[in-house]
């Protein structure tokens, strides 16, 4: 072990050994792994070492994909097998729920470019897997490359290649101290103290002591997890072929061949955290008790799709741990506040996921940002809020038990909730609100009456009259939107507005007026949606995704200059939209300055009432609109006076499903549909708010892509043709058979009447008129592209 490296990553499981390979291999081989014991020695030793193509988030599936076609690639570069047994895969669906479900999820790979998949019969399933009984079956997804690989042989075969690269791998040696300094990290270890410019914390079931050795805490538990191997079975053993991996999603079970016989591996609902604060420092290649009792219902099903298994003994029990995040994805990126730390830990699958995080990682350390979309990866996308103890315990293990529970796109899970909620939260509660969450906070989606549930649904759902109603009162009426659930940054200094010139791509707003904004990386792709305000007084706000905000505050930090500060009012300030054309007559009773001088995309300090606000006179559905932002302690007052300045024009509470279904058929994109980290100002019509006469970063990309070939696909509006259900994200696009672009969000226009979807096709199919199909729910249905803001496209409401 030298004394220096470029990079010192912590933890030899196959996420660690992952990371090392990819940065010595993209050319960063000053890099050495530390290993408390021996390679493998977390969970990495006794995982079932199973790979499947199905991720509910498309990004996540397009990594997983990326780790199954490196396996073979490490194999040949290190020399050592990975054990691979490429046996296709079987998931099966055993409600008609769960076959809409998989239907949706086939066409969505074909969306991310995974096309060695299809649909099975209840027949052909048990087909291909003979051993399994058909009962309750309604249909399948196979797909070709899914199996299992020896884990230990490719832990070693990434750390073996690896080293190939140049990288430096140290066992039997733990680290016990980081400490910061001004150029890095001082990595103190049992062999001794080296120092590095970049740290990786890879500990798994140890990421949490490792993260506090840099007073960092990571939203990560370890929770235990069971399989069993069998002895030989003969009805296995007389099969000419090796078993498919399968998962019965209903039964809680997943099921690969092991030898002779099978190995069983169960999704509980009864879950078991263990060692919340990270596994002792002498664990080692050891296992928990099999508990029984806990998983007797899940195994009782697995015995009832495998009859086999009632005659076969039991060879192996394992019950061994794995770290699990509150969403159930990766937490990798740099750690913010932490300059040169890096998490790659809380990796539930990582023989699946771990190349793709390990080559996301490498991409992010050494160009800046990963090649792909990896938001839901992202550590940052948590905030403070997910240290609490509670909330990753409740989190992590509802995702455990429900990791093979179908959770539908209109459901809302109870898990660490409520945490946040707006003061007005109460009153809005007992005036029939009902409550969505977005990042730590309560957001209002509608307001029912009293007794309404909503069913859980892949299709429109039972509050489909209530949200067009609320439409229909933000176009014809006035609404009352509780808009708390956005960010709001305060930009203040001497150089408050050079900096926002640089960071900003478009031209800053006057004095007294608000701009679209959109933010680039350096590689010209988007960074941020975001809207800047100009207080005249000198200040700036810059206004954006509430659940953004700790993802945002890092990038600022990063680019920031003396004689800026930026502050996050997300603590401090919230408000209410008063939203659709009789918006100013109700905002005009409360104020005795000249509201009607406000025009469109104007800001100005206002007294509402007995609130000092700030005013701007906007809104995101399109309709003339005005947003009062108050202090947190104005906001029950705020929406008391409003309602009640209301009265008389009918004012009516509504939420947040509205604002989206009005905002779709205005054409306007949001952040993690139409605008992602992974997409560029021209695919996503972005490039028109870019001011060209100014620098800003990003634009010597951005103006490659102006200035090139332009982007291969354009973002555009789709009619569609469907009858029950709307698109939501990610469902292909067709032309005569072809592929030819996917959605970005989609919705129903309760105003318009039509289900809608923006989304991004090939250039040559962007043209008004042409005629496409989309899969909605699995079901093909015809669509048209249509000019972009199909309800009032001269923007008259909101200009009025
Ligand atoms: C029963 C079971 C079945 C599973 N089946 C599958 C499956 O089929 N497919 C799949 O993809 N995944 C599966 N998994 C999950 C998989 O095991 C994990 O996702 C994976 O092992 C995580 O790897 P890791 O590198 O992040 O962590 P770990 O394997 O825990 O590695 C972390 C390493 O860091 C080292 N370390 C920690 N602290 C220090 C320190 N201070 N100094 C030096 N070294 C340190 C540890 O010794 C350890 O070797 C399963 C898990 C279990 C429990």
């Amino acid at each position: 072990m030298k004394s220096h490296y470029r990079v010192v990553v912590i933890g030899g499981g196959v996420v660690g050994a992952s990371v090392l390979y990819h940065l010595a291999k993209f050319g960063w081989s000053d890099v050495c792994l530390i290993e408390r014991k021996v390679l493998t020695a977390g969970s990495s030793w006794h995982a079932a070492g199973g790979f499947h193509a199905l991720n509910a988030d498309p990004n996540i599936a397009a990594l997983q994909a990326y780790t199954i076609d490196l396996l073979s690639e490490i194999e040949r570069e290190s020399g050592q097998s990975v054990g691979m047994h490429m046996t296709g895969g079987l998931t099966l669906a055993g409600t008609p729920e769960r076959w809409e479900w998989l239907q949706s999820a086939y066409r969505v790979f074909q969306t991310i470019g995974i096309e060695d998949c299809r649909l099975v019969t209840p027949e052909e399933a048990v087909a291909l897997n003979p051993v399994m009984s058909g009962d309750g079956i309604l249909g399948g997804l196979w797909a070709d490359r899914e199996g299992y690989i020896d884990t230990t042989g490719t832990v070693q075969a990434y750390a073996g290649a690896a080293k190939k690269h140049g990288a430096t791998v140290v066992e039997n040696n733990r680290v016990l101290e980081l400490n910061q300094t001004a150029d890095g990290w001082q990595v103190v270890t049992e062999k001794g103290t080296v120092t590095c410019e970049h740290v990786v914390n890879a500990a798994g079931l140890w990421a949490k002591q490792v993260g506090r050795m840099a007073g960092v805490e990571l939203p990560v538990s370890p929770l235990n997890h069971h399989y069993l191997i069998t002895d030989s079975i003969p009805e296995v053993a007389a099969l000419d072929h090796e078993l498919p991996m399968t998962v019965d999603l209903e039964g809680f079970t997943y099921m690969r061949q092991d030898q002779k016989g099978m190995l069983v591996g169960i999704y509980e609902i009864d879950h078991d955290h263990w060692m919340q604060d990270g596994a002792p420092w002498e664990y080692g290649f050891e296992l928990q008790q099999e508990d029984l009792g806990r998983i007797e219902n899940e195994l009782m099903l697995g015995f009832q799709r495998y009859p086999c298994l009632n005659d076969v003994g039991i060879k192996t029990w394992v019950n061994g741990a794995f770290t699990f995040s509150p969403d159930g994805n990766p937490l990798v990126g740099p750690v913010p506040g932490k300059r040169g730390y890096w998490a790659a830990c809380a990796v539930m699958a990582g023989f699946l996921q771990g190349g793709g995080v390990g080559k996301s990682l490498a991409e992010w350390m050494i160009h800046g940002e990963p090649e792909a979309d990896v938001y839901g990866m992202d550590v940052a996308r948590y905030g403070k809020y997910a240290e609490n103890r509670r909330y990753i315990r409740e989190t992590t293990g509802q995702f455990y038990s429900r990791r093979f529970v179908m959770t539908y796109p209109n459901e809302q899970l109870p898990a660490g909730r409520p945490l946040k909620m707006a003061p007005a939260h109460d009153a809005m509660t007992a005036a029939g609100c009902k409550w969505g969450v977005s990042w730590d906070l309560e957001v209002p989606l509608y307001f029912a009456p009293d007794g309404f549930e909503e069913t859980p649904t892949l299709k429109r759902s039972n509050a489909f009259d209530i949200v067009a109603e609320e439409c229909r009162v933000l176009r014809e009426g006035v609404g009352l939107l509780d808009i708390t659930g956005f960010s709001r940054f305060e930009v203040s200094g001497p150089r408050a507005e050079a900096w926002l010139n640089r960071i900003m791509a478009s031209r800053l707003p006057a004095p007294g007026r608000a701009k679209l904004a959109p933010m680039l990386s350096e590689t010209g792709k988007l960074k941020g949606d975001l809207t800047v305000l100009n207080w005249g007084d000198g200040t700036y706000w810059i206004m954006g995704s509430y659940y953004l905000r700790t993802w945002h505050m890092p990038w600022f930090d990063d680019h920031m200059e003396d004689g800026v500060t930026v502050r996050d009012l997300g603590e401090e300030i919230c408000g209410f939209a008063v939203v659709g054309p009789k918006s100013q007559a109700v905002v005009e009773k409360l104020t005795e300055q000249d509201i009607s001088r406000l025009g469109f995309m104007g800001c100005g300090a206002f007294d509402i009432g007995l609130v000092s606000a700030k005013v701007a006179r906007m809104s995101v559905t399109g309709e003339k609109g005005y947003e009062i932002n108050c202090r947190y302690g104005d906001h029950i007052a705020l929406r008391r006076m409003l309602l009640e300045a209301g009265t008389s024009e009918g004012i009516r509470e509504c939420g947040f499903n509205a604002m989206l279904s009005t905002r779709l058929e205005k054409s306007f994109g949001i952040w993690s549909a139409e605008f992602t980290q992974g997409y560029t100002p021209g695919m996503t019509g972005m490039d028109r708010w870019i001011d060209w006469n100014k620098d800003f970063i990003g634009k010597e990309a951005a103006l490659a892509e102006r200035d090139g070939n332009g982007p291969a696909q354009v973002q555009v509006t789709l009619e569609i043709d469907a009858v029950d259900a709307d698109a939501s994200g990610y469902e292909p696009i067709w032309s005569g058979g072809e592929r030819v672009g996917f959605v970005t969000s989609g919705g129903y226009g309760h105003t318009l009447g039509k289900s809608l979807a923006m989304a991004l096709v090939n250039r040559d199919k962007a043209e008004v008129g042409t005629e496409l199909s989309v899969h909605v729910v699995g079901v093909e249905r015809a669509a048209k592209v249509i000019a972009p803001s199909p309800h009032d496209p001269q923007g008259k409401a909101m200009r009025s």
